[in-house]
């Protein structure tokens, strides 16, 4: 005979398991929705000499935390970048090791690659969770499956500035901040060539944005501020 409280725990238990796994069939957050003006500064591809230190003095400069979606191969060779980000304050996530089309792999494959990315980023000494960000922000159920038993989240975006092809920064500015709004995600890129439109845009995204009434947020504070849009 089962106590009363015994049984009750069994049945919390069974439920909060099913709400887990349902929580976990969606591992890709694109938004939050929220009323409060919130929005998380990311950055794509890098780490990459010189635009990330370029950026993360601008980010000093306004007291901004961000998120890099490091991706391995680049954060191999400059932990010290890394470190730095540590340094600031700043949030590091995991965009695969080599920019592959992840959602082509297998989840096995993808168990074994994504874990030896957030081990680089580990040896910056960065404590944090390290959410993911697909390449391209490619999705599949096998990737899907694959993020939920290594219990990570996709953290993707609704809209890209197409900054990577280099546009004049004042436009890269204009398209983020005429689609910014309560907790939207803002996707920038700190690797590739010649990213000094992105570098000068960060800046001027940042005041424009300040003197809305926005304020930024690391990806995982952002996910405190409401329920996530898949
Ligand atoms: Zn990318």
């Amino acid at each position: 005979m089962i106590s009363k409280n015994a049984y009750l725990n069994v049945v919390c238990g069974l439920a909060l398991t099913i709400f887990c796994s349902v929580v976990n069939a969606h591992p890709e957050v694109r938004s939050i929705k929220t009323q409060e003006k919130v929005i998380a500064l990311t950055f794509d591809d890098g780490p990459t000499i010189p635009y990330t230190n370029e950026i993360l003095a601008i980010l000093d400069k306004h007291h901004v935390k961000a998120t890099f979606f490091v991706m391995g191969i680049h954060a191999k060779s400059n932990i010290p970048i890394l470190k730095k980000m540590v340094e600031g304050g700043h949030e590091i996530g995991n965009h695969s090791m080599y920019h592959d089309k992840e959602n082509k792999k297998s989840t096995q494959a993808l168990i074994k690659e994504l874990p030896e990315v957030d081990k680089i980023i580990r040896q910056s000494g960065y404590k944090g969770e390290i959410m993911f960000r697909s390449p391209f922000g490619l999705t599949s159920d096998t990737l899907r499956t694959a993020l939920t038993q290594i219990n990570k989240k996709n953290f993707l975006f609704d809209f890209l500035s197409q900054d990577w092809e280099n546009p004049p920064a004042q436009i890269i500015v204009d398209r983020v901040v005429s689609h910014a709004k309560p907790g939207h995600i803002i996707v920038l890129h700190d690797g590739g060539k010649g990213r000094s439109p992105t570098v000068e845009a960060t800046g001027l995204i940042i005041e424009n944005l300040k003197s809305k009434g926005y304020k930024f947020v690391t990806a995982s504070e952002l996910l405190t501020y409401g329920p996530a849009k898949h």
